[in-house]
């Protein structure tokens, strides 16, 4: 069980060192399972503290990017390993302010790990392309170069891990990095700063910046020195994100919202299935983008899986996620508690019916955090508020369907589009599934989490704008392509026309 904790202090880290903001100001951040636990205080940042930050990322690039990339992943493999040691005090120091049970914070951590490792071993790749030139004596190739500054920022739901899938790819690849993490969970970037200073980072590759969205994120959106910007949050906030870029012509990457469905078939393994909902939709308290907020099941076994679904919701253990008996955790502040609380009345008010939870928890272990039930709507119409868009909660929404071209036309009529699962145990509707989900992630017989950092992860429509995160699509994000010509002929050979 927890042990005894000390509120930490929080600076932001510019230029290799520790540093107040100028407004002399700071933000409590305090555990969404028990807001009178101070977890710790952190600076309110302002425009000042942004631009020192991004002077020093400029300043700190002219070496940075000239750095051979094979010894920039040593300083990754160096924090890969610290990481590894501290893997269980960090874990802890999430659950405390972001509420996730130990065992997925844990989990959030090891992603940090698995993408620093995964970025350390492009080091010594990061392949370009070769290739024979039209023209004789000529030799042509296309190379990988690093962008500039990039400008980071993050969501709380995934403290360390979203940082890290933006960090070590940016810093790979030669860039230098101003991060800003969000309001709710500053201690694990902390932490991650922390890490990547022991492990040898020159001053000003890498930086954070604490504070809020318009005071902290904004200034950074509009400073000129940053040349990338990576964000990942709503998708509200997303479009504030593109629309700053598009003045300077910002590079500009976006992870947003999600409306994920689990598709049930008649001829799915039923047990398996809802297992695969339990964990899809109540894991993180429903607080993933990826999270399976819609159940979609064919008609044969329809009153089966509800009956059993709904049983498993209702026995859910919701408490501290730092209990080693908790299964779910409290939402991660008042607003978002009130925002689930607010499409419970919405799903009621439009005729779902809601076969369990539905209330916030109150008194007892509940007392002093942001806990709701875990919630089921069964009988739902796919055109529904609660079906179409966002919560973010511990809300599943069952949608009962009658054939397989159903339940993809429920699947795509969204307006997102990051992932996407099919329970079947038949071949043909497993791969038409995969083929026509209009989705950046399909799961054949899994749920709708479960991202693995080699391979590329992020969505469509209002998800995301068309680049990928992790794996090897964070490379093509993290530079840019430089195409090289070396003529060795000693005389002028034009291109088209003298090779007809
Ligand atoms: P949010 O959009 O409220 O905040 C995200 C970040 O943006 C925070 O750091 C915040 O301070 C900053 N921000 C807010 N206003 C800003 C402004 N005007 N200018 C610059 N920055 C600003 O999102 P959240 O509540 O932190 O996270 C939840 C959302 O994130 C959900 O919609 C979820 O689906 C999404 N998300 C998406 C992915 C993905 O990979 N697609 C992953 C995790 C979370």
């Amino acid at each position: 069980m927890a042990t005894a904790f000390a509120p930490k202090a929080l600076k932001n880290y510019i230029n290799g060192e520790w540093v107040e903001a100028r407004s002399g100001k700071a933000i409590e951040n305090r555990n969404p399972a028990n807001r009178d636990e101070l977890v710790g205080m952190f600076p309110a940042s302002g425009p000042e503290d942004v631009a020192q930050a991004v002077d020093a990322a400029k300043a700190a690039y002219k070496k940075w990017r000239l750095t051979p990339a094979p010894k920039r992943a040593e300083i990754l493999f160096r924090a890969a390993e610290i990481l590894v040691n501290r893997k269980e005090d960090y874990s802890r120091d999430m659950t405390r302010e972001m509420g996730k049970v130990l065992a997925e914070t844990r989990g959030d951590v090891q992603e940090a790990i698995d993408m620093t490792y995964l970025m350390a071993g492009e080091g010594r790749r990061q392949f370009g392309h070769t290739t024979p030139s039209e023209l004789p004596n000529k030799f042509a190739m296309a190379v990988r170069v690093p962008v500039g500054v990039a400008g980071m920022i993050t969501p709380w739901n995934f403290p360390m891990a979203i940082p890290s899938w933006k960090a070590m790819p940016a810093l790979v690849c030669g860039n230098t990095v101003v991060l800003k993490p969000a309001e709710d969970t500053p201690l694990s970037t902390y932490n991650l700063a922390q890490v990547l200073a022991e492990a040898g980072l020159p001053p000003g590759v890498f930086n954070v910046v604490f504070g809020d969205g318009p005071g902290a994120g904004a200034p950074m959106l509009a400073n000129p020195g940053v040349d990338l910007v990576s964000f990942t949050g709503s998708t509200e906030v997303g479009r504030i994100v593109s629309q700053a870029c598009a003045p300077t012509f910002k590079k500009c990457h976006l992870e947003m919202g999600g409306k994920n469905i689990i598709i049930v078939m008649d001829d799915a393994n039923l047990d398996l299935a809802i297992e695969g909902a339990v964990w899809g939709g109540f894991g993180t308290t429903g607080q993933r983008c990826t999270a399976a907020s819609r159940v979609a099941v064919q008609k044969g076994v329809y009153r089966e899986f509800v009956e059993k679904f709904v049983e498993r919701a209702k026995a859910l253990k919701v408490g501290d996620g730092l209990d080693p008996a908790t299964q779910m955790g409290p939402c991660i502040n008042e607003q978002q508690l009130k925002t689930v609380m607010s499409y419970v009345e919405i799903g009621r008010n439009e005729g779902a019916k809601l076969a369990t939870g539905g209330h916030r928890l109150e008194g007892g272990a509940h007392a002093r955090g942001w806990f709701h039930e875990p919630t089921v709507f069964v009988d739902c119409d796919r055109k529904m508020r609660i079906c179409q868009e966002e919560i973010f909660g511990p809300v599943v929404s069952v949608i009962p369907f009658d054939s397989f071209d159903d339940a993809i036309a429920i699947a795509n009529g969204v307006n997102y589009g990051l992932s996407a699962a099919i329970y079947t145990r038949n071949v043909n509707h497993a791969f038409r599934a995969q083929r026509d989900l209009e989705t950046g992630i399909v799961y054949v017989n899994a749920p709708t989490i479960g991202a693995e950092t080699h391979l590329p992860f992020g969505g469509t429509k209002n998800t995301g704008n068309g680049h990928r995160e992790a794996g090897l699509a964070a490379l093509d994000f993290y530079s840019e392509w430089k195409t090289v010509y070396v003529d060795y002929s000693d005389r002028l050979q034009r291109a088209q026309i003298d090779n007809a």
